[in-house]
């Protein structure tokens, strides 16, 4: 516990400021002179149903600390219980460990203070990492009450010590005096009266100076008994008398009570026997409806002893048989063997040596007993403290781990994301480069779609059309079969421009492609080879069905006119027609095609001219 000394400046700079309402600190601060008023006035004021979860919690908060105050540890372990239903660790943290303290001082009055120990060193963390010094003084005198009940008193009083090193404030639940009171408690109970006294005179001083009675009267009962023990008598005396007196005023009759039996120890180590006596008979008046067997048995013991000292031996027996009604052997061993030693004493002043040898034998074997117990149970607890320790470093552990785990997962779901990213970043890119290469393709079809075709009528150009026509002579050369060639020249059409104008010579010549198109086969080749000229490719194709072909398309170019729909308007075209048998190039087959064509123009136009040197093979 020692990582905890030191903290004290971490908290200069406090983060939150956390608190109960004004409310709870009103009545938390009349608890110790008023208990069962509160008790009443919180039971008239229980929380509104619709009160928000905070509200419930810290109403249940004042009423375990009301129960606690009137010395009811269970109703106060159920109560803080009840509190912290309402709320988690999580959505109100200082409540929640405040409420955990509160659970834990209860736990402790309980008399099961090892339970309480694994919450109370999680406030006590949880108040050092978030800055809330209050808290965590509150949380280390808690765990300085658990320790003082669990004996462990190096434990105790390094809490308490450095709780009361930090406190500064002498007013609330957990004021500096409080502490140093509880610190008087803790070295009493250690046998350390000397270390005692200062802590004990400074709750003393506070007391006084702050006119808080009760709490004066107590707190000189611990500086007298301190004093008594530690060799101060007539110091302890007198304190002893002043905590009666106050007592007394405050009609504290148990105070008065408690004080009067330590004095009659007092008067017994003086040998004031006399005085000794009366002191006991006052206490045993004001305890006498307490139904406190303790206190009535530590006041007929006493008496006893006044009684062998004074050499009343009769006297003694009665009070020394009233002694051991109260006595409870099983829970009250030291008890029992002062009682066998004063039995032992008692029968030597009559003269029974051998009862008194039983007694001193009894009373020896009871004290190694007793020792012996003693010490299993410090180290039952010991070992309580440390599985509670261990069970801490054991779950840090797993924090820690988890904590690993978590990162890890987290740097592997972050690889992921970054995966995915450059996933769909590279789709994307792959998307990009797709469009873009379809559009260059389109581009370059329509370039090389632009390169061949002619601007006004959609047919091949002539440099592709006379391209064509070399492939295809060649191909029907190399693999003899028949070829037809034309050329088709539109009549007079300069007349038809002249007359109706240039714009319906170009409809002509549009409507002219169109029906050459849609009449020739899907394997003929067209092509404007100037003005209103064309050549027509026909592969496969004899000098006959070559014939029939063209002069059935020369028909249907009548219908041109139709189509334009113009009054008097007559298209018709001349056709010459050449035919491959004899391997002629394809330049001497469109020289032989232009002459038929001009025989067909002087022979009257309209009509399809066969060139002579074309004789039919394959027909
Ligand atoms: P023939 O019956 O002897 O062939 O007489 P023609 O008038 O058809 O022949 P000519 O060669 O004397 O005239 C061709 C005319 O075609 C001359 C030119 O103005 C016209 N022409 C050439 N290209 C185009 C064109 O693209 N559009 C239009 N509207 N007219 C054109
Ligand atoms: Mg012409
Ligand atoms: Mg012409």
């Amino acid at each position: 516990m020692l990582i905890f000394s030191g903290v004290a400046n971490v908290f200069a700079a406090q983060a939150v400021v956390y608190s109960f309402s004004d409310e709870y600190q009103s009545l938390t601060s009349r608890l110790t002179t008023e208990p069962q008023r509160v008790l009443t006035e919180l039971t008239n004021s229980a929380p509104q149903r619709d009160a928000s979860n905070a509200v419930k919690a810290e109403y249940y908060a004042i009423l375990s600390d009301t129960y606690y105050a009137l010395t009811y540890p269970q109703k106060a372990i159920e109560s803080a219980q009840k509190g912290l239903s309402f709320i988690t660790e999580e959505s109100e943290p200082w409540l929640y460990h405040n409420l955990k303290l509160i659970e834990a001082t209860a736990i402790e009055m309980a008399g099961a203070p090892i339970d309480a120990l694994l919450a109370v060193n999680k406030a006590v963390a949880w108040a050092q990492d978030n800055h809330n010094e209050e808290t965590y003084i509150l949380a280390l005198y808690v765990r300085g009450l658990l320790f003082t009940s669990l004996n462990e008193y190096s434990g105790a009083a390094e809490n308490f010590l450095e709780a009361y090193s930090l406190s500064t404030q002498y007013t609330g639940k957990i004021s500096k005096a409080n502490i140093a009171g509880m610190i008087g408690v803790m070295y009493e109970n250690r046998g350390d009266y000397k270390l005692a006294i200062p802590y004990y005179a400074e709750a003393v001083a506070h007391a006084r100076k702050n006119n808080e009675p009760l709490n004066l009267s107590i707190v000189l009962f611990g500086l007298g008994s301190a004093n008594f023990r530690a060799g101060n008598i007539d110091l302890g005396e007198t304190q002893l008398i002043e905590s009666a007196d106050i007592a007394r005023s405050l009609d504290d009759s148990q105070g008065v009570g408690y004080a009067l039996k330590q004095l009659a120890k007092i008067s017994i180590k003086k040998q004031d026997y006399a005085l000794a006596e009366k002191r006991l008979k006052r206490a045993a008046e004001i305890f006498a409806d307490s139904e406190n067997r303790p206190i009535d048995f530590q006041i007929s013991k006493s008496l006893f002893e006044v009684a062998l000292a004074t050499g009343e031996l009769d006297k003694a027996e009665r009070h020394r048989d009233r002694a051991k009604e109260f006595l409870n052997p099983t829970t009250m061993p030291s008890d029992t063997i002062e009682i066998e030693q004063l039995e032992a004493e008692l029968a030597a002043a009559q003269g029974d040596l051998a009862v008194a040898y039983a007694h001193m034998q009894q009373a020896l074997t009871l004290s190694s007993e007793y020792h012996a117990t003693r010490n299993s149970e410090q180290l039952h607890r010991l070992r309580a403290i440390y599985r509670v320790r261990a069970s801490e470093q054991e779950n840090k552990i797993l924090e820690h781990q988890n904590r690993l785990q978590r990162f890890a997962l987290n740097a592997q779901e972050q690889r992921n994301v970054y995966l995915w990213a450059f996933l769909g970043i590279l789709l994307l890119v792959c998307c990009l480069l797709a469009v873009m290469v379809y559009r260059v393709k389109a581009q370059s079809k329509a370039l090389t779609k632009l390169a061949i075709t002619d601007d006004l009528t959609g047919l091949y150009n002539r440099r592709h059309i006379i391209e064509q026509l070399e492939r295809q002579v060649n191909a029907a050369n190399r693999y003899k079969y028949d070829l037809c060639v034309a050329i088709i020249d539109l009549d007079f059409f300069k007349k038809i421009n002249d007359s109706y104008g240039h714009a319906v010579g170009d409809r002509v010549l549009i409507e002219f492609s169109n029906i050459c198109s849609k009449n020739l086969r899907q394997s003929d080749i067209i092509g404007r080879i100037g003005g209103e000229e064309f050549l027509v490719i026909l592969p496969h194709t004899n000098l006959q069905d070559g014939y029939n072909a063209l002069d059935g398309l020369r028909h249907k170019i009548s219908m041109v006119s139709n189509v334009i729909d113009i009054k008097d308007l007559s298209i018709s075209a001349s056709i010459g027609l050449t035919f491959t048998t004899d391997g002629r190039e394809s330049m001497q087959l469109m020289a032989d095609a232009d002459t038929a064509l001009y025989q067909a123009k002087t022979l009257g136009r309209d009509q399809v001219v066969i060139h002579p040197q074309s004789t039919p093979v394959n027909s």
